[in-house]
């Protein structure tokens, strides 16, 4: 088939169409404004057949625009029926009528609408994108287009880097980029100068040679003369019209075209208005960009301090040991009688013979002085048995540790803790030399190794052991327990090993005079508090990230209300709902996304400086995960009310937005 320099199938002579391509019959439309009713058409009959050259004149406020914008389907009529080649227009959806614009329609507008911030290839594509061609071929012909209109140097230029007679052939090429079977010129010269305004005519005598139907809307009657068939419209009314006068030309095919378009293509589009759009207002896009980076920020830093805090209390309660039982004198919630005296060296060695009991050790303790040459410390004492390191998971760091025969022997023989080792010796080796225990000489065979201080403060390197029954003879006089430390081999039977130590000594001592504590169930609960910590900080934390959302959501307003124009351009060449809601929602999501990204970046780079600063930290991919998920779902929430609102406006509304 031959085609002509638009690319349309050129018309081949054969008998004039009989269908009329477009059919008004009795449209009117009234604006209301509140309470004020202003009608404006008054029952317009038209009937404008394939091919036609139509000039629509009338004085400025004659209805010719909003005429125009009714034949466009860009706005809907009040009365009355519009068919388009045969099919009322009544009950075509939003989508339908924007693939009506997309496919038959081309617009021609006074003052040019192209999208400002999109250079001229851009403008002219953005039918084609819209109608899903591949970007190759829309590239190619939109080159072509500008060629043939004498503008193939300005491809790349901005629409306020070309002239109005330069702007409005490129919106001529945009009419023209999907076909242009009808193009709607509405006062396409009013704004240009005579010489201009002459190539514009001429182009638009051209293209109805080659086959387009052109409606022209005038208020110059010299204009209008250069048409086949001139309609007076005065005061909403058609006052003249010579009638169709349908030049030779094909019947033409309006069958839909299949959606091109696939889901992938459309959200790469979308994506790329998007960042465009983001581009040109970078400075708005960065500070909104903060929002969400310190939201994001502060979740990951707030949990990774408090989950380091957790763990640090975890950790050194875990270094007590998980696997420990510990039974204490006294029987549970009887305060006050003096029930300390319960607990004796044989019941340590009955426990000790109990099934999974790795080590049973008895602890007595008292508060000592030891010296060394003329130095003095206060300690606490521990008479403790041989088998203390292996239930204690603790080591000596020089010497050992004294032996169950030791033990058996009642041997003076002493291991220091780091700290008291320290206090005396300095330096100094102290293996095998004697210190003082409350003035009885007693030698070191050992220093363990450091244990640093417990979760309540306390310093366990400031100890002295010695055997028990050295220290219970020698030294407290005593023959009651603090406490039995019982080591359990599988921590997993802990609880039946706790119950098979508590009948024993309820079988022992024929009442229940002791506690147990299981150092599990001590982790639990101070975990379980530490928890509550970082809930609180997360929770401080999220409130920021929920300010981001609320930064994005004013953004994406803004942005919706100052580009209500280009929405209306976008309409007008057959954008569907969808698209205008994709475009505004990623932008809304790039905005969150990158801001989470940069966010999580910076959560874990500040808390990278704290952690240097000493402060316990404790990474973990939840809260990461957490905080980006948030900022991505703020921006999809609060991006999406916005972008609604743009899908959602009436094309004509759009366009008449300033
Ligand atoms: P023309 O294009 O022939 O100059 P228009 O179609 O733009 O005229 O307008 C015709 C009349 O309709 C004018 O009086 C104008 O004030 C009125 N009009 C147009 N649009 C609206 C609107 N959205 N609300 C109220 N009145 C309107
Ligand atoms: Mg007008």
């Amino acid at each position: 088939m031959k085609r002509d320099t638009f690319g349309v199938p050129a018309a081949t002579a054969s008998a004039a169409a009989r269908t009329p391509l477009i059919e008004l019959s009795g449209i009117t439309r009234s604006f209301v404004n509140g309470e004020v009713v202003t009608p404006v058409l008054h029952g317009i009959d038209l009937a404008i057949y394939p091919g036609e050259f139509v000039a629509i004149v009338g004085a400025s406020g004659s209805g010719k625009s909003t005429l125009m914008n009714i034949l466009g389907c860009l706005d809907r009529p009040s009365g009355g029926t519009y068919r388009f080649l045969g099919e009322d227009v009544a009950g075509f959806s939003r989508d339908e009528l924007a693939r009506l614009r997309r496919e038959a329609f081309g617009f021609v507008f006074q003052s040019y609408n192209l999208i400002g911030g999109a250079s001229a290839r851009e403008n002219v594509e953005v039918p084609a994108v819209y109608s899903g061609m591949p970007p190759a071929e829309r590239h190619a012909r939109a080159d072509q287009l500008l060629a043939t209109l004498g503008l193939a140097e300005r491809g790349h230029h901005r629409p306020n880097q070309l002239s109005g007679g330069q702007q409005q052939r490129v919106s001529i090429a945009r009419a023209l980029m999907n076909g242009g079977r009808i193009i709607l010129a509405d006062e396409p010269t009013g704004a240009l100068d005579s010489k201009s305004g002459q190539d514009v005519m001429k182009l638009l005598r051209q293209l109805s040679a080659e086959g387009h139907t052109i409606i022209l809307i005038t208020h110059a009657r010299e204009v209008a003369e250069l048409a086949a068939r001139v309609i007076e419209i005065r005061d909403g009314r058609i006052v003249a019209d010579p009638g169709p006068h349908p030049p030779a030309g094909p019947e033409p095919d309006f069958t839909p075209h299949v959606d091109r378009t696939s889901s992938l293509s459309d959200v790469i589009e979308a994506t790329r208005t998007a960042l465009r759009a983001l581009r040109a207002n970078l400075f708005r896009a960065i500070l909104t960009l903060l929002g969400i980076v310190i939201g994001v920020a502060s979740v990951i830093a707030m949990l990774a301090i408090g989950d380091g805090a957790k763990q640090k209390v975890i950790d050194q309660i875990s270094a007590m040991g998980t696997n420990l039982l510990t039974v204490r004198p006294g029987a549970p919630n009887q305060r006050g009688r003096d029930t300390t005296a319960t607990l004796v060296i044989e019941d340590v060695r009955a426990i000790g013979d109990l099934p999974n009991v790795l080590a049973s050790v008895p602890e007595q303790s008292a508060s000592i002085t030891v010296r060394y040459g003329n130095t003095d410390q206060r300690t606490s004492l521990n008479a403790t048995s041989a088998d203390y390191i292996v239930a204690r998971k603790w080591d000596v760091a020089s010497g050992t540790f004294f032996s169950a025969d030791d033990e058996a022997r009642y041997a003076t023989v002493a291991v220091l803790g780091q700290t008291t080792a320290q206090a005396l010796f300095g330096g100094a080796d102290p293996i095998g030399q004697y210190v003082l225990v409350n003035n009885i000489p007693f030698q070191v065979v050992g220093v363990m190794t450091p244990k640093g201080a417990t979760p309540w403060g306390q310093d366990q390197d400031d100890i002295v052991f010695v055997p028990f029954t050295t220290g219970s003879l020698r030294l407290t006089g005593q023959r009651f327990l603090r406490n039995v430390t019982v080591a359990v081999d599988d921590v997993s039977r802990i609880d039946d090993t706790q119950a098979e130590v508590s009948n024993l000594l309820l079988a022992r001592h024929g009442m229940e005079d002791f506690q147990i504590r299981n150092m599990a169930s001590v982790l639990d609960t101070v975990s379980e508090t530490q928890n509550t910590l970082t809930v609180l900080l997360g929770t401080v934390a999220a409130i920021s990230l929920v300010v981001g959302g609320i930064g994005v959501m004013n953004i994406m307003l803004v942005s919706v209300t100052e580009r209500t124009r280009e929405i209306g351009i976008r309409m007008a060449t057959g954008a569907r709902t969808r698209n205008i809601l994709q475009q505004f929602l990623i932008e809304a999501l790039v905005v969150s996304a990158v801001g989470g990204a940069i966010g999580v970046a910076a959560g874990l780079g500040s808390a990278a400086v704290i952690a240097a600063f000493g402060t316990p930290i404790q990474y973990s991919l939840t809260p990461v995960v957490l905080a980006f998920g948030c900022a991505f779902a703020t921006g999809l929430i609060f991006g999406y009310l916005p972008a609604r609102k743009a899908a959602h406006l009436d094309p004509v509304v759009a366009l008449a937005s300033e």
